[in-house]
């Protein structure tokens, strides 16, 4: 079965064409500028060279149907016949309360997720465009989705639940929700698979460290906590996002700055973080680099950064009681060495003694970065939501067949 997978956003979508057989990637691309003139379609083909193409492209519907005639042409294609694609899987953001898995895109589905707007209003609204788009161009192919909040409905009441007036849970759901769900779930599963033990028994964990970074404690096998919160601001220091403050800063600075609302989310979410701190960039290659040249604003983003990120690990470690197992993964997990190391640095107490040999090393495999004798395990375990959005679709469109047939 061939199943292709979407991250649909308000002015781009991405996409990988799967074969389940053995869970290739036959082609993967993204379409940008979707609304704009000039919008941009690349389409990489596993075996053949990657083609650009430039038109006008003014909407989601048009933009899939770019996407379906890459995959069939002539050159540049991999299918003969669009009904090689047996169904679709799209990223959401938000599920609320109501998603605690990935489902089959039906009416009810539809309306839940517009529901869920007001949560996430930069991106449901996106994704659900992506869904009726693919309704649009291909109306018989059975749709999933995979949410980013999913993984953590497992959350207990004290890890989800804000100190503030319950009325307000009741009335508008704000609660914690947690992100990068997809992400954690995945590399939870293959460290466990690594290290030959199953999750369950294991108290992991994993910090997904990105652009967007978020940590989650994983006990009993289930999310128990994680950092990001109602939205992905809350918890660790990111590229530009602040991450944890005081929530009195924000009447402040209004007052004080004469801003809007948008105004201040917009600081908080674009212009803070290690951009804000550094007054040079959010990534954290940049950031290391200056570093070592002296630049002692980039030092401070960089120490800021890891520290919080410590704090984190020790929490969720005194929240379980205990840590077996810490995963690295994301741009920045699985990517800077240097990072790594200031946070290992600091948490020898627990147990951890990362081999500077291992963590030095440069691979795409899950692999230890610690001594044979540290007490809990430190691993790095590339991330792959597209994979998982695959294999849940794929699991979610034959068990439809299997059903439609029986
Ligand atoms: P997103 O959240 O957008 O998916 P990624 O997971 O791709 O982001 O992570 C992007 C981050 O990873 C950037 O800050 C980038 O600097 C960092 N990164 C990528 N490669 C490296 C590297 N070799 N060393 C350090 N940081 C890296």
């Amino acid at each position: 079965m061939k199943v292709l997978v979407m991250n649909a956003g308000s002015s781009s979508l991405k996409y990988q064409l799967y074969d389940m057989k053995d869970e290739s990637v036959l082609a993967s691309g993204r379409v940008e500028r979707i609304g704009m003139d000039s919008s941009i379609v690349t389409h990489e083909p596993a075996d053949k060279a990657e083609v650009r193409d430039v038109s006008e492209i003014l909407d989601h519907v048009t933009a899939v149907k770019r996407v379906i005639d890459m995959l069939l042409h002539p050159e540049h294609g991999i299918l003969s016949d669009i009904s090689q694609i047996e169904a679709v899987g799209h990223r959401v953001v938000h599920g609320g309360e109501v998603f605690k898995s990935s489902v089959l895109v039906t009416t009810e589905v539809k309306q839940e997720i517009k529901r869920l707007f007001d949560l996430a209003p930069l991106h449901n609204p996106a994704h659900m465009m992506g869904i009726s788009a693919v309704e649009a161009n291909m109306p018989n192919v059975p749709q999933a989705v995979v949410f980013d909040t999913a993984f953590h409905q497992t959350m207990p009441e004290a890890s989800y639940l804000y100190p503030i007036p319950k009325v307000l849970y009741r009335r508008h759901k704000i609660r914690r929700y947690g992100f990068h769900g997809t992400s954690h779930s995945y590399v939870s599963a293959q460290a466990a698979a690594l290290l030959e033990q199953p999750l369950a028994s294991l108290k992991m964990i994993t910090a997904h460290i990105g652009n967007g970074a978020s940590c989650t404690a994983i006990l009993d096998g289930k999310s128990f906590d994680t950092s990001m919160g109602m939205t992905p601001l809350e918890g660790l220091m990111m590229g530009t996002r602040s991450g944890d403050l005081d929530p009195a800063i924000v009447p402040f600075v209004m007052n004080k700055e004469d801003l809007t609302l948008n105004e201040v989310n917009s600081m908080l979410n674009k212009h803070s973080g290690m951009l804000a701190v550094s007054g040079l960039s959010s990534d954290m290659r940049e950031i290391t680099e200056a570093m070592a040249e002296g630049d002692k604003n980039a030092r401070l983003a960089f120490d800021m950064y890891t520290y919080r990120l410590r704090k984190y690990i020790g929490a969720y470690a005194a929240g379980m009681n205990g840590v077996d197992v810490l995963v690295f993964t994301a741009g920045v997990g699985e990517n800077s060495v240097v990072l790594r190391q200031a946070v290992c640095e600091g948490l020898t107490f627990l147990g951890i003694e990362l081999d500077a040999a291992k963590n030095a090393e440069r691979s795409k495999e899950a692999r230890y970065i610690s001594t044979e004798a540290s007490r809990v395990k430190v691993l790095v375990v590339p991330t792959n939501e597209e994979l998982l959005i695959a294999r849940d679709t794929y699991e979610l469109a034959m068990a439809a067949g299997t059903e439609q047939h029986s």
